[in-house]
């Protein structure tokens, strides 16, 4: 096997590309229907936050919190190889309740991380106010968790570009892949809008929420559905950092970078491919960030964007081999965590690929979890 094509070129595409790259192939190309890194990987706020956003500690909890550990490492060979710096941010999260709801929901968190032996902590209003004085007096009670962290995705991807760039992975862009072709269960190539055929070796799927949408034959592939949830964001900007660390409530999220820019998200919508924002998502992310902080109350909003969440029906990622083919993988549905999740995603599905490297993650995140009642 030498030539490798990965179809979609967001962060889980890119990620892929680099670590086969690293892995000493040569011919290595990424198909990108618009432009690179301009979609959900792009809209995303960058949150790496395994105990903010699993609720149990099982297997998808593991994933997401091993990709985490493998954040400081990635940033610094990312630095290393493009000189652009990630911006990985370690000041941890914060997790407000403001209600009766959310302090149950908050403690019933702080229970079984604790007895996960994770690092967490139950904070009271003066302590959250301690830690970040720009929190609404209203917050009754908070979790501190240290090993959530954020990063800036939009400079992720400029430096997963541009390491691919630097080291002759080739990037095709305005192109969409329309079909996958088959000779008996082989993939043999794809073809494009224009009708253009590009032969492979291999094939990765990285397409994130339109995956469902390139076409096959159908006998052969068996592939689970996966569905764009849209999230629209905000952001404001104030001339010198009020929080220090990303701040959740059970109702949205507000993430500060640096140079005053603070983020605030988002919605969850399941309304098909209309990637817009609205006057009402808006209000009521501006809103849900308010509520966070009633500093924020005065500020205009900066910047408003969304994006299209990839969702397969059970909520987790699609990982690996797709069944009845020998040379066709994918990796997708990352839905919330697909920023967490890229350094994890490209390790095991490489291994897996080039090594034939068994992992737990891939056995629980396979295409062989559906019934044949979820097959497209
Ligand atoms: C508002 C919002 C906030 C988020 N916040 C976070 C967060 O804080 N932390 C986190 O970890 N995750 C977050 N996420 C989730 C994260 O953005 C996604 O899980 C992740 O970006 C998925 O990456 P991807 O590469 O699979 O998808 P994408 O970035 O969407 O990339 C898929 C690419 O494939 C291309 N493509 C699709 N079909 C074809 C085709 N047929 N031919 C050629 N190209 C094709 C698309 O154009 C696209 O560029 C957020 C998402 C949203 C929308």
């Amino acid at each position: 096997m030498s030539s490798i094509l990965i179809i979609g070129g967001g962060v889980i595409g890119l990620a892929l590309a680099r670590e086969f790259h690293k892995k000493g192939f040569k011919e290595i190309t990424i198909l990108e229907k618009g432009l690179i890194g301009q979609e959900a990987s792009f809209a995303a706020a960058g949150m790496l936050a395994p105990q903010a956003e699993t609720n149990n500690a099982d297997a998808f909890f593991n994933f997401c919190n091993e990709s985490n550990k493998m954040y400081p490492n990635f940033a610094e060979e990312l630095s290393d190889a493009t000189s652009i710096d990630i911006e990985l941010d370690r000041n941890g999260t914060l997790y407000l309740a403001f209600t009766e709801r959310d302090t149950q929901e908050i403690r019933k968190r702080f229970e079984w991380q604790k007895d996960a032996g994770l690092e967490v902590e139950l904070l009271s209003a003066r302590e959250t106010h301690k830690l970040e004085p720009f929190v609404s007096p209203d917050s009754l009670e908070s979790l501190f968790f240290p090993n959530d962290w954020q990063v800036e995705n939009r400079k992720l991807l400029i430096a997963l570009k541009k390491y691919a760039e630097l080291n002759d992975i080739q990037i095709i862009e305005q192109t969409e892949v329309t079909n996958l072709i088959f000779e008996n269960e082989k993939i043999k190539g794809i073809q494009t809008e224009s009708g253009k055929l590009f032969s492979a070796d291999l094939v990765v799927l990285a397409t994130g929420a339109w995956t469902s949408l390139i076409k096959h034959d159908e006998g052969i592939l068996q592939m689970p559905k996966v569905k764009p949830i849209r999230g629209q964001m905000i952001s404001f900007h104030t001339a010198k950092r009020l929080f220090t660390k990303v701040i959740y409530s059970r109702r949205g999220y507000i993430v500060p970078r640096k140079m005053g820019k603070i983020l605030a998200g988002a919605t969850v919508e399941d309304i098909g491919f209309e990637n817009k924002t609205t006057d009402e998502g808006i209000e009521m992310v501006r809103e849900n960030a308010i509520e966070i902080s009633p500093s924020l109350a005065n500020l205009p909003i900066d910047e408003k964007w969304s994006g299209l969440r990839p969702f397969a029906n059970d909520g987790l990622p699609i990982l690996g081999e797709i069944p009845n083919t020998e040379n066709l993988f994918t990796a997708t549905a990352h839905y919330r965590n697909g920023i967490l999740l890229a350094p994890i995603t490209a390790k095991v599905l490489v291994e897996k690929i080039v090594n034939k490297k068994d992992s737990e993650f891939l056995d629980k995140f396979g295409i062989k979890r559906f019934n044949s009642a979820n097959a497209i």
